[in-house]
């Protein structure tokens, strides 16, 4: 790493909220590891059409309450209406959440298709506005090889920029394997006149089958040369493991020695593997010396 990349970063970490028991004790577990590396905040993922609202709501008044670290929900208003998002921003705002993730969603099958009154992110995002001011921070998604349903790539920047034009602070990626994507969304959307921080969304690699329906399912591509590796692994899951590490930490390291503004790591609620990249990245000294 170069002394160009000398600042302070914004490292976060992506949580989902846990079905039972067991997910609670262990999601807890991991967020005590991952405390200690002093991420800017944790987020909480929100199942759209409400199917983890409780869920998501108890995760982020825990880590609230525990008051280590800042605790910033995610927010889907694909099938909400205009009172219930009120009612959970507002309860948000009431426990000292100054952070949210604003998300359009994807529907859940089987929700019988109720659609809300909002159709995109960027009308979530102007409703908090309106509502809130500036009492909450806003980060939105960007896609930096774009949005599987855009219309094309041209439109897909486009709606990102009015996204950001209705009020977002900053935007987290869907997570890649090529960094060179990450680089010409940046150059794209800074020449429409987007200045804020586009913060890479990072995916630890520790299982291959997991990972493969994932990236179908939300258009990240994985590079032949990792699918290939991967597949020939097979079930040896310490191979996955550690390929994976190291093929993340290299990407990482670019994209600080890029100026990415900082790592957002989807953590799958597991602590080992970002814990492996955060330590190969020498990211605590950068931090004690920034
Ligand atoms: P939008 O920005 O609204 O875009 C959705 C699509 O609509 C894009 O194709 C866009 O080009 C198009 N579009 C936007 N505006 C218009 C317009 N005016 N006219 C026509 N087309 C338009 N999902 C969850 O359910 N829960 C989560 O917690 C969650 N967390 C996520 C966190 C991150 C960091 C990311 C990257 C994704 C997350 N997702 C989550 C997935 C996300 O909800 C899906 O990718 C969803 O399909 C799009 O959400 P969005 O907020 O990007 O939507």
């Amino acid at each position: 790493m170069n002394q160009a990349t000398r600042y302070k970063p914004v490292f976060s970490f992506e949580f989902f909220p846990p079905k039972n028991a067991e997910g609670v004790e262990r999601l807890r577990r991991t967020r005590q590891r991952l405390t200690a590396l002093q991420p800017a905040y944790f987020s909480v993922t929100f199942g759209a059409g409400g199917s983890t609202r409780d869920r998501t709501l108890d995760t982020v008044l825990e880590i609230q309450r525990e008051g280590r670290a800042e605790a910033a929900p995610h927010i889907s208003c694909i099938s909400a209406s205009r009172g219930e998002l009120l009612d959970l921003l507002q309860t948000y705002r009431d426990n000292g959440v100054r952070r949210l993730v604003a998300l359009r969603g994807d529907l859940p099958s089987g929700t019988g298709g109720r659609l809300g009154e909002f159709r995109y992110a960027a009308e979530l995002v102007a409703f908090i506005r309106e509502n809130f001011g500036d009492q909450f921070k806003i980060e939105v998604a960007a896609y930096p090889e774009f949005h599987p349903q855009a219309a094309s790539a041209e439109k897909d920047l486009e709606h990102f920029r009015q996204k950001v034009a209705a009020g977002a602070d900053s935007a987290i990626t869907q997570y890649f394997y090529n960094a060179d994507a990450y680089t010409a969304f940046l150059e794209r959307v800074r020449a429409m006149g987007v200045g804020i921080p586009i913060v890479p969304g990072i995916m630890p690699i520790t299982n291959y089958t997991q990972l493969a329906r994932f990236s179908d399912a939300c258009g990240a591509e994985i590079p032949r040369f990792i699918r290939k590796r991967l597949e020939a692994y097979g079930d040896d899951t310490a191979s996955i493991r550690a390929f994976g590490i190291e093929v993340v930490t290299r990407l990482c390291a670019r994209l600080l020695e890029d100026g990415a503004p900082g790592i957002h790591f989807y953590s799958m609620n597991q602590a080992a593997a970002a814990e492996a990249i955060w330590k190969n990245l020498g990211l605590g000294e950068l931090r004690a010396s920034a």
